[in-house]
């Protein structure tokens, strides 16, 4: 058993802190949350958090592990070398405090094992495995676009090692999911419309007729689970929200109109302010111009947006990063925090990192990897996933944020850093 004691909490919901309380964390779930005393001798392990904050593990909804670099230096890397960069960048997202992530395009299923099993440092791990788009769709990496290579989709080794899978039509929708489920993915991302980073497909192009989006919502709802759509325009948001998908990636270029429909049918939105900042500054690399006016159009969108998440009071919102590139790209991981309490303020961040997404990832019900805890939340019968902050994140994120100040990072039960006075 260990205790924390002499903490205040942020439990992942509420706007205040629970002040003065003792944690006890049996295995690997916090079992007790009290301000009555705890017999410390029983413990194995006592911390002493010393009036600091204890907050649940932070979590980040939409991430690309397996990209370690720009997709073209990536196509040409043999297997090994992408796996063992996943690894190092799995390691480096516990290392800033987050204990969940949720990866949204990529074969991260062994690495997810990995963690799970002691073999490597990580996050818990949610994959999707292969995001599934049409042909001529945003997973569509075939570099070669000469004649000679039409029906080929095994030429881009993106595609070949699983980040992206191609299927048309009803049947090919239904065993596209069905592959992805089989392999242990916990959701389903597809792609229902143009991308910011890909070269050929324009960003209002609609992409999949509703009846092949309802196939793959059909095919994970039938599995317990969910799809989640990389979607930019409120045309193919339209769409998205008849079929039945029930998470939009970036949700860009929302209307009133769409933004009511989210509400109503309480679909979540995992929007990315910093990244979209990054790219639109043109810290990240791009494949051409084109891209980056794309990218450009998409950040000043997604402003817009959150005003209408705020009008309507749209609650199923999460914090979600899409971070592509080498280890530096991923390190700016932790700025989106910051970056939401500009746009909105500390709690909303605070609970888009942590509970919200907790009950994003409830939708995945038996393919839920992670069912003996709740997830963002810190409370009884929580996973004692948490980190204890030198301040008051309600009062300004940028304690979390600091290395300096996030003190420890629990994960499971197992401490990865402690730099509390000993
Ligand atoms: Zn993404």
């Amino acid at each position: 058993m260990i205790l924390i004691k002499n903490a205040n909490v942020f439990n992942g919901t509420d706007d205040k802190l629970i002040q003065n309380v003792n944690l006890v964390i049996e295995d690997n779930i916090v079992t007790k949350i009290t301000q009555d005393v705890v017999d410390e001798s029983n413990a194995d392990k006592v911390i002493n958090a010393n009036g600091h904050t204890v907050m649940p593990g932070l979590i980040d909804a939409h991430v690309h592990i397996t990209m370690s670099a720009p997709f073209n230096v990536i196509d040409g890397m043999p297997r090994e070398e992408i796996a063992i960069r996943s690894a190092k960048v799995a390691e480096g997202m516990l290392m800033r405090g987050f204990t969940t992530v949720r990866d949204v395009a990529g074969n991260t299923i062994g690495l997810k094992n990995s963690i799970d099993n002691g073999y490597a440092t990580g996050p818990r791990i949610l994959p999707s495995q292969a995001a599934i788009s049409q042909t001529s769709g945003h997973s569509d990496y075939r570099q070669n676009r000469g004649q000679e290579r039409v029906g080929q989709h095994e030429d881009s080794p993106l595609m070949k090692t699983g980040a992206f899978r191609v299927a048309d039509g009803r049947p090919d929708v239904l065993k596209a999911v069905r592959e992805q489920l089989f392999m242990g993915a916990s959701q389903i991302k597809v792609m229902a419309g143009g991308g910011a980073s890909s070269t050929f497909d324009p960003l209002d192009t609609l992409q999949y007729t509703l009846d092949e989006m309802k196939a793959a919502v059909e095919a994970a709802s039938d599995y317990g689970t969910y799809v989640a759509a990389h979607i930019h325009t409120a045309d193919a948001m339209r769409r998205a929200a008849e079929a039945g998908v029930m998470s939009f990636e970036h949700a860009t270029i929302m209307d009133d109109d769409i933004a009511k429909t989210i509400k109503e049918k309480g679909i979540f939105v995992i929007p990315s302010y910093f990244t979209s900042s990054l790219i639109a500054e043109r810290k990240i690399p791009l494949p051409n111009e084109e891209t980056y006016r794309k990218t450009e159009r998409v950040g000043k969108a997604m402003l817009h947006s959150a005003d209408l998440i705020k009008k309507y009071e749209i609650e199923n919102i999460c914090f979600g990063t899409d971070c592509v590139g080498t280890l530096d790209v991923h390190a700016t991981q932790s700025n989106e925090l910051e970056a939401i309490e500009k746009v909105f303020d500390s709690i909303t961040a605070l609970r888009m990192a942590t509970s919200n997404c907790g009950r994003l990832f409830e939708m995945s019900t038996y393919q839920h990897p992670y069912q003996e805890g709740k997830l963002g939340q810190l409370v009884e019968g929580a996973y004692a996933d948490l980190l204890i902050i030198d301040g008051n994140p309600l009062e300004g994120v940028a304690c979390v944020v600091n290395p300096d100040t996030q003190k420890v990072i629990m994960k499971d039960g197992v401490m990865y850093k402690n730099t509390l006075p000993q």
